[in-house]
């Protein structure tokens, strides 16, 4: 009694420590990004962007107060779920995060920052897709689609159970992949930045002369904001290759884009998107590629855990060997 005692007053004093911290953190990254994203795009550079505006008409301010508060309500969610996750993770011994960037050298920070985004692409897309089947729309998913044309405020406008299947993503991934605190810094603010610009309403990403995106892997602002208009299309959040792969590209997606940035679609843009050989292939190529990554990672990972637990039993023998025994032959 007095051990669960002891253990849930551990637990409350980890949780006040350090919570607070982490729900400040999470919520002035919203601010900062979703807010700059606003001010610069949508009030400073309305003027030069009018020729590439999606929609006629812009959200007005009773939307973007309900986006604000959903956004809100879920960094309070990723601290609470994401944050003491991986503190937590910290706290039991688990290396999830460690602070010399060069650690493990810069090849190894490079490959954590890439896989962390790339992976976070797969997770968003199928998870996304999960949301949208009719039994968990409701519950989990209506929030973000009230805004039917989003502002960047809707950045995070998410439903509490949305937000915590994207909460669980990043300290899931750490276990795997060990990152430093400069790869989850420039993971975090591309996702806040991604995020808020993939809901401005204006089309930002350069495009080339035949009216297609310059950057087709990419998802662009136009990309996003067709599945806000018409749900059931364009699941993919950072790049375009799992909607291509999985045949849920909206199929007017570049005719869109080409409106967007006010260019004429030339039609070998509709060739290539018949030829989905290339992207089927790319597709499967990240996947090989990705998944013996991760289980590379994984045993590694599994390697230092097990090493852990034989140093503690070691320990555990050395301070009270009759009582580490005994505890060794009541767990066999
Ligand atoms: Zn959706
Ligand atoms: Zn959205």
């Amino acid at each position: 009694m007095h051990d669960i005692i002891a253990v849930l007053a551990n637990g409350i004093g980890f949780v006040s420590e350090t919570y607070p911290g982490i729900w400040i953190f999470d919520t002035a990254r919203y601010l900062i990004g979703a807010g700059s994203v606003y001010v610069i795009v949508n009030i400073a550079l309305a003027h030069a962007l009018r020729n590439r505006k999606i929609r006629e008409r812009s959200p007005d301010w009773t939307q973007k107060r309900r986006e604000i508060l959903a956004s809100l309500r879920t960094a309070a969610i990723f601290a609470g779920v994401g944050g003491l996750s991986i503190a937590g993770l910290m706290a039991a011994g688990f290396d999830v995060v460690y602070g010399d960037p060069l650690a493990r050298g810069w090849p190894y920070l490079i490959f954590s920052t890439v896989m962390l985004i790339v992976l976070h692409d797969a997770w968003f897309y199928w998870t996304h897709r999960l949301i949208h089947c009719p039994k968990l729309f409701r519950r989990f998913h209506r929030e973000h689609h009230k805004s039917h044309n989003p502002s960047p405020w809707a950045a995070y406008s998410f439903d509490p159970g949305e937000a915590v299947v994207n909460a669980i993503y990043l300290p899931l991934v750490l276990l795997f992949i060990p990152s430093a605190g400069l790869a989850i810094f420039i993971f975090i603010n591309h996702m806040m930045i991604r995020n808020a610009i993939g809901h401005s309403g204006y089309e930002l990403f350069p495009s080339a002369r035949n009216g297609r995106p310059m950057f087709d892997w990419m998802t662009s602002v136009t990309h996003h904001d067709l599945h806000h208009a018409q749900a059931g299309w364009n699941y993919g959040l950072y790049f375009s290759w799992w909607d291509r792969l999985m045949g849920t590209e909206h199929p007017l997606y570049h005719e869109k884009f080409a409106e967007a940035v006010r260019k004429p679609l030339d039609g070998s843009a509709i060739q290539a998107r018949k030829n989905p050989l290339a992207h089927t292939l790319a597709a499967v190529g990240f996947l090989v590629v990705s998944s013996s990554c991760v289980l590379e990672t994984a045993t590694v990972s599994m390697q230092q855990t097990l090493g852990r637990a034989h140093d503690m039993i070691d320990v555990l023998a050395q301070a009270a060997p009759d009582k580490a025994a005994h505890q060794i032959m009541q767990a066999q």
